[in-house]
C-alpha cells in the first residue's frame, strides 16, 4: 500500500506520534510505501496514493490546493487529529477578525502578497470529502497503531465511540462540593470525579479512546482534546450540559455556574469551534461565540 502524510496548518503533533510508534512503524514502511511525508522525507510531488493521513486545517488558499490534491491523488483521506477532524485549537481564530488576528501577531505589512485566508476556519471535511476520522490532539500512539493496523488491512475505519467517562475508573464523592473549579483552583480527590467534585471536566461529553489519561492518569479534568463524541455532535448543548450536571455537584444555580466562566468559548469548545454541527443558529449553538463574519 503506498501511503501518503501531509500537514495543513499544523504544529506536526500528529505527525510525530507517528514517527514515535516505533516497533510498528518499521513493520509499516517495511511492507508499505510512504511515497510521500514533506515532514520526514525529500519528496516534493505525489503522484497517487492508497492512503493519505492528512494533520492540520485548511487556514488559506494554498492549503486548500494542497488538501484538493490530495483528494484527487488518493483513494482514501483519513482526517488525521483534532485539527483536521474538528478545527483544533486553531478553529479559535473564529472569535476574531481575521485583519485583527494578523495585525496584532504580525504588523500593519504582514501577508503582503501571501496566501489569501480562508473565510471561516472549518474541519477538513468541509473542503474535500474525508473516507475516515481519527481525532486527538495528537491522538495517542495506542489508538493511532490500532488505527492504522485497520487502515493498511482494508477495515472500516470510522467507529462510533462512547465517552471518555466511559474509560475513567473514579467514584463519586459526596455532594456537594466546591465550584464551578479549574486546574489552578486546587486538585481533586485521587480517585473521585473531578465533575462531581465541581471541576470543569469535559469527560461527558468528549469521545472516548484516549483511556481518560487526564483525569484518572494525571488528576486533571478533560479538556475534550479527542472532540465531542458523537451524539454531541447531534443535539447536546456542551456548555449547557456542563453547567447542569456542575449544578447538581455544587448544589447551585445553573445560571450562577455560567457567569463564573468568564470565557466558555475557550473552556468548552477549546478543540471544536469550528465545527459546523455545533454552529447551529440555537440556543446552545456556538455562533454567538464566532464574531469573524460580523456574526
Ligand atoms: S473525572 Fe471527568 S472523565 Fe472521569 S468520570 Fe468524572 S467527569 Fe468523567
Ligand atoms: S482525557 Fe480529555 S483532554 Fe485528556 S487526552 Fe483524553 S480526551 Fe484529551
Amino acid at each position: 500500500m503506498d501511503i501518503a502524510l501531509l500537514s495543513l496548518s499544523s504544529c506536526l503533533g500528529c505527525q510525530m506520534v507517528f514517527l514515535s510508534l516505533e516497533e510498528y512503524l518499521y513493520g509499516l514502511i517495511g511492507e508499505n510505501r510512504v511515497v510521500y511525508a514533506p515532514f520526514i522525507m525529500d519528496r516534493k510531488e505525489l503522484d497517487h496514493a492508497d492512503l493519505a493521513l492528512v494533520e492540520g486545517t485548511v487556514r488559506n488558499t494554498e492549503h486548500f490546493l494542497r488538501a484538493r490534491e490530495i483528494r484527487e491523488k488518493a483513494d482514501r483521506v483519513v482526517a488525521l487529529g483534532t485539527c483536521a477532524c474538528f478545527g483544533g485549537v486553531q478553529g479559535l481564530a473564529d472569535l476574531y477578525p481575521e485583519y485583527r488576528l494578523i495585525k496584532s501577531r504580525f504588523g500593519d505589512t504582514a501577508f503582503e502578497g501571501g496566501p489569501q485566508g480562508v473565510k471561516r476556519l472549518l474541519p477538513l471535511d468541509s473542503f474535500i470529502r474525508v473516507d475516515a476520522y481519527l481525532p486527538g490532539c495528537p491522538p495517542p500512539a495506542a489508538l493511532m497503531e490500532g488505527f492504522l493496523r485497520a487502515a493498511v488491512s482494508g477495515d472500516r475505519l470510522s467507529r462510533e465511540g462512547a465517552t471518555v467517562c466511559a474509560e475513567c475508573p473514579v467514584t463519586s464523592p459526596p455532594l456537594p462540593q466546591p465550584g464551578p473549579r479549574r486546574l489552578t483552583d486546587g486538585s481533586g480527590e485521587p480517585g473521585k470525579c473531578l465533575l462531581e467534585s465541581g471541576f470543569i471536566c469535559l469527560g461527558p461529553l468528549t469521545r472516548d479512546g484516549c483511556g481518560a489519561i487526564c483525569p484518572s492518569g494525571m488528576g486533571v479534568p478533560c479538556r475534550g482534546c479527542r472532540g465531542p463524541a458523537g451524539r454531541v455532535l447531534e443535539r447536546a448543548d456542551v456548555e449547557a450540559e456542563t453547567s447542569r450536571r456542575l449544578a447538581r455537584a455544587t448544589g447551585r444555580k445553573e445560571e450562577e455556574i455560567r457567569a463564573e466562566v468568564p470565557d466558555p468559548a475557550h473552556t468548552y469548545y477549546l478543540f471544536c469551534l469550528a465545527e459546523p454541527l455545533l454552529r447551529r443558529r440555537r440556543s446552545g449553538g456556538t455562533s454567538p461565540y464566532l464574531h469573524r463574519l460580523g456574526e
